[in-house]
């Protein structure tokens, strides 16, 4: 069965892992809870009238978890393409393997680096409008790639884009993905 890694536990690992677990696809996200959403007041992130970045955290952590998610305290120290797919290490030295990998790891941008991805002269980690890189199965998403629109709302899009290209390939043979849900009549 595939399954999808996810460093990083800021708005764009968390908005990936729940696009990704809401459809049954089995997930690991790693991070210890130290992003700089803890120090951000809300006030534009559409839907949300005013919110403290870490009530926003605290309510996308159990909201993933809610789902299915692993939601592992640790950092990732090493990241390793293999012959079907990713591992990580963590520096508690535990070993993940799973078949897509997504690095949101914000400003920190040396496990990308790890697995031969550039930075562009901007800085940013090289990926396309919907976070794919130049490695299979590998995406990059939020401040790691956009270091110039460093915004919560453009993170968690990311995620959300990351994951549905992964629903895609994995629910529709390569098929557009939607993820809607209907109220009911
Ligand atoms: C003072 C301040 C105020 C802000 N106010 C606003 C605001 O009002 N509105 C707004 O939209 N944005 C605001 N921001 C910006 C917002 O915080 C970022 O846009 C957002 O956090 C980016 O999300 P991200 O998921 O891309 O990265 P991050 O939130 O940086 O998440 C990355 C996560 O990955 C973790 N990580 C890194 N490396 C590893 C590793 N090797 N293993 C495991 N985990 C790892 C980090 O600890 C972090 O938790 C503010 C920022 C600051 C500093």
């Amino acid at each position: 069965m595939s399954s999808a890694l996810i460093v990083g536990d800021g708005p764009g690992g968390l908005s990936a892992a729940l696009y990704l677990t809401k459809n049954d696809i089995e997930t690991t996200i790693f991070g210890q809870d130290e992003t700089p959403m803890h120090y951000a007041m809300l006030y534009n992130y559409l839907g949300i009238p005013e919110m403290t970045g870490s009530d926003f955290q605290k309510i996308g952590r159990q909201q993933v978890t809610s789902f299915g998610a692993n939601l592992v305290e640790a950092s990732v120290d090493q990241a390793e393409k293999t012959d079907d797919g990713f591992t990580v290490t963590t520096n508690s030295g535990e070993t993940y393997s799973g078949t897509y990998l997504i690095i949101a790891t914000g400003s920190s941008r040396e496990l990308a680096e790890s697995l031969g991805l550039k930075r562009g002269d901007d800085g940013a980690i090289g990926a396309t409008r919907e976070a794919e890189t130049d490695v299979e199965n590998l995406f990059v998403v939020g401040r790691t790639t956009r270091p110039h629109q460093v915004q919560a709302i453009i993170s968690a899009g990311d995620g959300a884009s990351a994951a549905l290209l992964i629903l895609s390939k994995e629910k529709k043979e390569g098929k557009r993905f939607c993820d809607w849900d209907e109220v009911e009549s």
